[in-house]
Order: structure tokens, then sequence, then C-alpha cells
């Protein structure tokens, strides 16, 4: 079964999909984007991403041309298409192909894009054994809330984290930790979580607010203020969380041991319930 790609209303093998080099996704990264994930092969949180999807479009005064229940028979004709275990739906709209000039197009006919690949889900033993992380300057601009393709600084630092040879790099803009180059980032620290409030600074993950919830119905105290990157050193423990991490412990930083070393008790706890909302 090849990958299946949906461009404008039409299904086709990935392959086989193309769209116009003139595209405002290609020459400006003038679009945004979701990534969905399947539990027993149904999209997990739809609603959720299409909520984000649609603030980020209106942030960028970009019409997205397929209404919540198209979005919805599309996602579910796709996942129809493929036999995968489990898929991960990526869904991208741009302000489609104009001449190129800066300003909007008078006329935009944007360009809806969504593909479905087989979700791999990450190794166990990553899971128990945690992963290591790099600190890295916040470069990106300031509206991280919108969930647009300019990814630049993001891939410069996933590289930089691969590089040396970690999992991810948490971002530090002006001493404080805003959250990971793909993930959002929570540290606990007295029994207390903390993590970076939404605002322009983070993307508002999906993720990020059902571990908040959880560990709230756990009787944990969540601040969602920002940790100051020394807080990072001095946690018990730190924790990343995202469609396709989930809830991921972090066991060292900058090669510095995170508490222990080892994943502790509240990323355990929080991954086990976790578990409870996608079986
Ligand atoms: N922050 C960034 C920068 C991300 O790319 C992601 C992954 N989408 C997240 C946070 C986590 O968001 P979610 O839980 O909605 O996948």
């Amino acid at each position: 079964m090849p990958d299946i790609a949906y461009v404008n209303g039409r299904f086709l093998p990935l392959a086989e999909a193309v769209i116009s080099i003139e595209d405002r996704g290609f020459q400006f990264g003038d679009g945004v984007y979701e990534v969905v994930r399947t539990y027993n092969n149904h999209p997990f949180q739809l609603p959720a991403h299409l909520d984000r999807l649609e603030r980020s479009a209106t942030a960028l005064k970009l019409p997205v041309p397929v209404s919540r229940v198209e979005w919805g028979e599309v996602v579910a004709k796709a996942l129809s298409q493929t036999s995968y275990p489990e898929s991960k739906i990526y869904i991208q709209v741009t302000r489609g192909p104009a001449p190129r000039d800066h300003q909007f197009p008078a006329d935009p006919r944007p360009t809806v894009v969504l593909t479905v690949r087989e979700m791999r889900p990450l190794a166990d033993t990553i899971r128990v054994n945690g992963v290591e992380a790099i600190t890295m300057d916040d470069l990106r601009w300031g509206r991280c809330d919108i969930k647009s393709v300019n990814l630049l600084a993001n891939v410069l630092a996933r590289q930089r984290a691969k590089e040396a040879g970690v999992f991810e790099a948490i971002f530090v803009r002006n001493g404080r930790v805003t959250e990971g180059s793909v993930s959002n980032v929570l540290l606990v620290r007295d029994r207390q979580l903390m993590t970076a409030p939404e605002g322009p600074d983070i993307l508002s993950g999906v993720t990020r607010s059902l571990v908040i919830d959880l560990a709230r119905r756990e009787g944990l105290k969540v601040m969602e203020q920002h940790p100051l990157q020394e807080d990072l050193h001095a946690a018990s423990e730190v924790f990343l969380t995202g469609t396709t991490v989930e809830v991921l412990p972090v066991v060292r930083i900058d090669g510095k041991p995170v508490g222990s070393g080892v994943p502790g008790p509240i990323s355990r706890v929080l991954t086990s319930r976790f578990e409870t909302l996608t079986t």
C-alpha cells in the first residue's frame, strides 16, 4: 500500500503528489500545519488539532477552504486507504500559488495537503531509559504559538541535537525555558510541575494540556510559568510532551544528570495515565 496524499480535493499516491513551485508555502513558508497520530487506527485528539489549525490560520489571515466536517471525512477516507498498524497524518494549508510578491495575493487559492504515513512509535528502550537533551538559544520569532511551516530555527536546533548525539534541543530565551524543538518541556520540583505558559513563546501543545490535566487529577500542583535555565538542573525530573514523543523523560541535560539520572516517579505515573487515554 503506497503512502497516501490528498491535494486540493484529490487522493493520490504520495509519490505522485505535486504542487506549484510558486506556492507561497515553498516561497515564503506562508502556511500552517498539524501532525495528528492514530491509536488503534483512530485519529487522536483530532478536534484539538483542528482547533489549533484554525487558530494558526486565523492569526495569519489565511482562509482554510475545508470545514471541520470535511476534515473529518478526508482524514477518515485517507485512513481507510492505508493499512498501517498506526498512522501519522500530516495536514498543511498554505496561501497557495501566486507570482512571487511578499504581500498577500488579491485572490488567494490556498493549497490543502494531507498525507498519511506509517507512525513508527519510539522504541520502548528509549521510553524506559529516557533521553538526553541540550539547551540552545531560542532564535525563533515572536509568535511561536502559530504552528507555521517556518521551522528553520527548529530544524537547526534538532540538527544540532543530532550532531551532539542527543534527542532534543531545549530552547532558552533570555534565561527562561520555552520549549523543545519538537516538544513542550515540563519539569518537576518538590512534587510541583512547572512549564512555560501558553502564549507567544510556545506552541500550545495538545499533549501538554492533556498531561497538565492528568497531573492535576493526580493532585499535583502545576505552575504555568517560565522555568529558568538553572531550574532544569535543580529539577528532580524533566520530561517532554508531544504527539510523537507522548511523555518522554529527559535524564541528562547539557551532559549533567537530571535528578538521579533515571526517569522519575512522576514521569512514570503520567506516562501510564497518558496510556489510559490512548487505549
Ligand atoms: N512544541 C513544538 C515546537 C512542536 O513542534 C510540538 C509538536 N507538534 C510540540 C510543542 C508539541 O505539541 P503537540 O503535543 O500538540 O504535538
